[in-house]
């Protein structure tokens, strides 16, 4: 009974929610990434979208105007990460908030030691703070220009802390659900987390002490040294969009996030790590 009231909703929602072919292909076609999905996972991402719309609400800031395409671009890649994963994965907020321009300002306060309240201005790029509001600059999500190898992706990098932020605390261990990572251990996952992280820090560490420009910069973003959080987004954008890089620098982290994502970017070639 519940079942069938669940396949109805869902039909209801993915009929209410339907979008044009043209607005979908158009909102995948920057992105290279979407190509090494089968027909079948592309029609499945489509329906998830669908109801990811239904659930979610867009917003713009600053005069900047949501379309269907803007709402499709963001929704497509927010919700590759929860492919085999479930929509429950983004539950517990609802807001998606995109303004136009690279970053938004914000003014923020902070107090010394000596209690003397210190203002700045700060810039957003994109902000996940548990539970509030997702915010993302439309200019970082259309950095990855077409013909260009894309070297990050600011919508992937806030649905991750979103995921991560499931288990309480974005600190890089998202939670391993009974469903979808049954064998999946909290010891593996922060041995593997954590391993690869040092050796991160260390390559950052060893980039900066050279004296950072002049000097090839780390496969990763040294951003993601920041802490365990901010590696856990980073990475995860890495498996998606250059998965053969990160396969190739830390291929037990590849198996890892190939296992917690339930989705194998390399195909076999990343089977064997
Ligand atoms: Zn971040």
């Amino acid at each position: 009974m519940f079942e069938a009231l669940a396949r109805w909703r869902r039909r209801r929602l993915l009929e209410k929610y339907a979008f044009p072919d043209k607005d979908w292909d158009e909102a995948l076609a920057p992105f290279r990434f979407f190509d090494r999905l089968s027909g079948e996972e592309r029609r499945r991402l489509r329906e998830l979208v669908s109801l990811f719309c239904a659930e979610k609400e867009f917003a713009g800031a600053g005069g900047f105007e949501v379309t269907l395409r803007v709402q499709l671009t963001i929704a497509a890649q927010a919700c590759l990460p929860i492919l085999n994963l479930d929509l429950a994965f983004y539950r517990d907020w609802r807001s998606i908030v995109v303004y136009g321009g690279e970053a938004l300002k914000v003014r923020r306060e902070v107090m010394d030691d000596a209690g003397v309240v210190h203002q700045y201005e700060d810039e957003i790029v994109g902000e996940a703070g548990v539970g509030g509001p997702l915010v993302l600059a439309w200019q970082s999500v259309m950095e990855e220009l077409p013909g260009e190898e894309p070297v990050c992706n600011a919508v992937i990098h806030e649905f991750a802390h979103r995921i991560d932020g499931l288990s309480g605390e974005t600190n890089g261990a998202p939670p391993l659900t009974r469903k979808f990572h049954a064998g999946m251990t909290r010891a593996d996952w922060q041995a593997t987390m954590r391993y690869a992280y040092d050796e991160f820090c260390a390559e950052v560490g060893r980039w900066e002490a050279r004296g950072e420009r002049g000097h090839e910069m780390p496969l990763i973003d040294p951003y993601a040294a920041e802490d365990a959080g901010e590696f856990f987004a980073v990475v995860s954008e890495v498996f998606f969009v250059r998965p053969s890089e990160l396969h190739g620098r830390f291929p037990e982290l590849y198996r890892l996030l190939a296992r917690y994502y339930r989705q194998e970017p390399l195909g076999s070639e990343g089977q064997g790590a």
